[in-house]
């Protein structure tokens, strides 16, 4: 379901409101310090919406430990960014982001960068049933290439073929799927079996579950954990059930965003942008208050800690998992 756009920004058209709502997502009716996580608190007269925990003594606001803390830009024009960026379908540019809402692009860049780390969501329950696993490469210079020989034909002459994907220098993602279910990557150094069956292991469920891959040598291991059907890209693309078209439309729909949206991204900026389009994929089909859903997990505890932490040192999944 779309976001209303306008209709948030008229809602939510002063900081006060905004922090209103804030502070409900986050807390309901009893605030709690985010330090001790005592209800012991007090508010402050002279400035509405900071708090003092009696308890610990820490000074607070709904913001602390937030994708929120540390930002200078007012809160109607946060929730903007969070709209606009929810109703586009294949990726937002931060160029974007910076003229519909007049700020500096730095500003709507890093904005959105918190954004992203907003979507990231725990997941609770592991992925089951109809499981599709696939890899995909990012960025980077093609490392070799060949020039088509003439007598083969061609669009136009000298034509050049990059070699993609294994045995290139681009930054390899591997991904899976449950189909009509949530999809998780991981950016990869190295597509070895062992890191490939860590991540089976962390996403999906062996129980009641029937994995799908091509017929890369890696994926041989996974046969011991789960079971597992191969599907022959060389013969055909599909075979009743047997495929990986799910898993190939989401890469197919992060390429789109990245050719379409962003410029170059670079192997450590990569991963916030893949939470975006995993948490697009996830609400395709949702029906609920998105708006509401990524205020709430934006709201997190430590979800701020862990953008700075992404920013300055890992990218931002391996923060998050402590990889
Ligand atoms: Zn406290």
């Amino acid at each position: 379901m779309s976001t209303n756009i306008l209709k948030i920004t008229k809602q939510y058209d002063t900081q006060a409101k905004c922090l209103s709502y804030l502070k409900s997502l986050r807390w309901g009716k009893t605030v709690k310090c985010p330090n001790c996580e005592s209800d012991k608190i007090r508010e402050r007269k002279s400035q509405p919406y900071q708090y003092f925990c009696k308890n610990c003594k820490k000074q607070f606001s709904v913001f602390t430990g937030t994708i929120f803390e540390g930002s200078r830009l007012p809160l109607p024009k946060w929730f903007a960014a969070m709209g606009l960026m929810l109703n586009a379908k294949s990726g937002m540019a931060a160029k974007e982001v910076e003229r519909n809402l007049g700020v500096s692009y730095k500003t709507a860049y890093y904005t959105c960068m918190r954004v992203r780390i907003g979507m990231l969501m725990e997941h609770t329950s592991k992925l089951t049933g109809i499981i599709e696993m696939d890899e995909s490469y990012f960025g980077g210079k093609a490392r070799k290439y060949k020039k088509i020989p003439d007598n083969e034909q061609s669009i136009g002459a000298n034509e050049i073929t990059l070699k993609r994907g294994r045995g290139t220098n681009k930054v390899s993602v591997a991904g899976i799927v449950q189909r009509k279910g949530n999809v998780h990557t991981e950016v990869m150094g190295k597509l070895t079996k062992r890191n490939l069956l860590a991540m089976l292991k962390h996403y999906a469920s062996s129980d009641n579950s029937i994995l799908m891959t091509d017929g890369f040598k890696s994926y041989k291991a996974m046969d011991a954990y789960i079971d597992h059907l191969t599907v022959n890209h060389s013969k055909q693309m599909s075979k009743g059930i047997t495929h990986v078209n799910t898993i190939e439309n989401f890469w197919g729909s992060v390429k789109n965003g990245i050719k379409g949206s962003y410029r170059a991204i670079s192997k450590k900026y990569l991963p916030f942008y893949l939470v975006e389009f995993e948490w697009k994929f996830d609400h395709k089909l949702y029906k609920g208050n998105e708006f509401e859903k990524l205020l709430k997990n934006a709201l997190q505890h430590e979800k701020g800690l862990l953008y700075w932490k992404a920013k300055s040192t890992q990218n931002v999944k391996e923060v998050a998992y402590g990889k």
